[in-house]
């Protein structure tokens, strides 16, 4: 099957080469005999709802975000119908920042988000670096952790009720305080892990692409055939023992 990707603002927001995800969904599909058709969403470009069955957001910093956030939110009823016609998306850092309703930056300035999200972020004055393990639960039973690399002002605050993508184990999540890290809706998932996210948690680009499939043959996520994940393994234990090490510093 061909797989439709939006990918928003691939040349604003790409930072520690959270293209990376693009290269690994790519694979992993190719692997199962199916083709990513990526297409590059810049300012102004029209985004029809049901052409994509997965939308992609890299992070960025303010400067970029600002650069693009009129133009995001001018996108945001498409998206919207977008997602209510059933594709999926995956927003990173920045790019998940914006998701929300708004985010007001390290300078002060309010920027407008998409509303995606039931979120809101404001920049605190002290980063938060570091690496950064999660417990996730996407699918009810099924337990699993998520590796990666933070580094960000904002403190992003869930509305009442919303659900995180996880629970922070070791590093700071959303705002270093609640224990939350991400945010979850349906086949929506936004996150502060950068690294890029997807080489060392494999699962997670096979739950996005069994969403992304779904979508495109009109019906529920298939069930994709497992593969070995050495390196991957390899690289998902690497970065937890970071995580427990190095998680979490002010800066
Ligand atoms: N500018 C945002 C912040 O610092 C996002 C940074 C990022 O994408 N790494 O909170």
């Amino acid at each position: 099957m061909r797989i439709v990707v939006g990918h928003l603002y691939p040349e604003y927001l790409n930072i520690y080469a959270d293209r990376g995800n693009i290269a690994v969904l790519a694979r992993r599909a190719a692997w199962r005999g199916h083709e990513l058709d990526v297409r590059a969403l810049g300012p102004g470009a029209e985004v029809r709802p049901g052409e994509h069955d997965l939308y992609y957001v890299g992070g960025g910093q303010d400067r970029e975000q600002a650069l693009i956030a009129p133009d995001l939110e001018a996108r945001a009823p498409a998206l919207r119908d977008a997602i209510a016609g059933g594709a999926a998306v995956l927003a990173v850092c920045g790019g998940y920042q914006l998701l929300g309703r708004s985010y007001v930056d390290v300078a002060g300035r309010e920027l407008p988000g998409a509303a995606l999200l039931p979120l809101a972020t404001v920049a605190g004055t002290r980063r938060m670096i570091g690496d950064v393990l999660i417990e996730c639960e996407l699918e009810p039973g099924d337990r699993r952790t998520v590796v990666g690399f933070e580094n960000h002002a904002g403190r992003t605050l869930l509305d009442q009720g919303a659900r995180p993508l996880g629970r922070v184990i070791h590093g700071f999540g959303n705002d270093g305080e609640s224990g939350f890290e991400g945010c979850r809706d349906g086949r929506v998932v936004g996150t502060y892990l950068h690294g890029p996210l997807l080489p060392r948690n494999p699962w997670l680009a096979d739950w996005l692409l069994a969403q992304a499939l779904g979508h495109r043959a009109g019906g529920d996520p298939p069930e994709l055939e497992a593969l070995p994940d050495v390196l991957e393994a390899q690289a998902h234990e690497v970065s937890s023992k970071r995580a427990r090490h190095r998680g979490g510093r002010y800066s």
